[in-house]
């Protein structure tokens, strides 16, 4: 298969610069531990000595997104908007769920 083309589209695409590829892939340790401090009246025994989540999000083909993958960035493009759609939602209800609370009963 020819790489100077997108796979998906068929359109000339360009290498990915380094930031870029990394950038679509993120699989982070999330420490919750500072989340956490803010509730120090939790019963024992209810939460993890050292609590970690991974955060993850990632835009693949066929395994990777190295120097090698052969999408354009309009492909690319597709998938970050489904990606930030997605997040976007997500977001905005658990702000409403966690901040609103937060923000009625300060009010109150
Ligand atoms: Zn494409």
């Amino acid at each position: 298969m020819n790489n100077n083309y997108c796979c998906q589209c068929g359109k000339p695409r360009r290498n990915l610069t380094e930031p870029l590829r990394d950038a679509l892939f993120i699989d982070d340790l999330i420490s919750t531990l500072q989340h956490r401090k803010q509730h120090p009246d939790l019963p024992a025994g209810t939460n993890e000595i050292s609590p970690q989540m991974i955060a993850h999000w990632g835009v693949r083909r066929n395994g990777g997104t190295d120097e090698q993958m052969h999408i354009c960035d309009g492909c690319l493009l597709l998938a970050v908007r489904a990606i930030h759609k997605s997040v976007s939602s997500v977001l905005a209800e658990l702000d409403s769920v966690v901040n609103g609370a937060a923000r009625s009963s300060k009010s109150s």
